[in-house]
């Protein structure tokens, strides 16, 4: 295949080079992703995630975080109460960490809509086919779908 953009002949499909340029090393206690930056260039779409594992992070980190909103008010008052308000701040430090966590576990919009996914899949398996036709140059780095494959 010759590259459109410099005719040399060193073109490769997108997905031989993503292969190629990438692997698993494994130390003696940490292994790691490698990827050159060619093969970052041509890496494949990344596939949607599923509402299941927003539904997860809601509860395993929302609910506490909920909880510890609810204690941190609960301190505050307490202290509010016995210690006067001076010393009540400090009672909701566990809100603060709390907000912190519903926060991170905050779903982006649409992300726990299964009719949301559904599209996203099926954008997801589209777009694996269309990069399955493109090609890469090894010398200059253009991407390219060549003509007689053209969708
Ligand atoms: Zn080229």
């Amino acid at each position: 295949m010759r590259c459109p953009s410099c005719s040399s002949t060193a073109a490769r499909r997108c997905e031989v080079l993503y292969a190629q340029g990438t692997s698993m090393s494994y130390g003696h206690d940490s292994s790691a992703f490698n990827i050159s930056g060619m093969a970052s260039r041509v890496s494949p779409p990344s596939p949607p995630t599923a509402p299941s594992y927003f539904r997860r992070r809601l509860l395993l980190l929302g609910v506490p975080g909920l909880l510890l909103c609810l204690l941190g008010v609960f301190f505050f008052l307490m202290l509010l109460a016995n210690k006067g308000l001076s010393a009540a701040p400090g009672g909701l430090i566990p809100g603060l960490l709390g907000g912190y966590l519903v926060w991170q576990a905050w779903p982006p919009a649409g992300a726990l809509s299964d009719a949301n996914y559904r599209a996203l899949a099926a954008q997801y398996v589209e777009d694996l086919r269309l990069y399955s036709t493109l090609w890469a140059c090894t010398d200059c780095g253009h991407v390219f779908r060549p003509a007689a494959q053209a969708t």
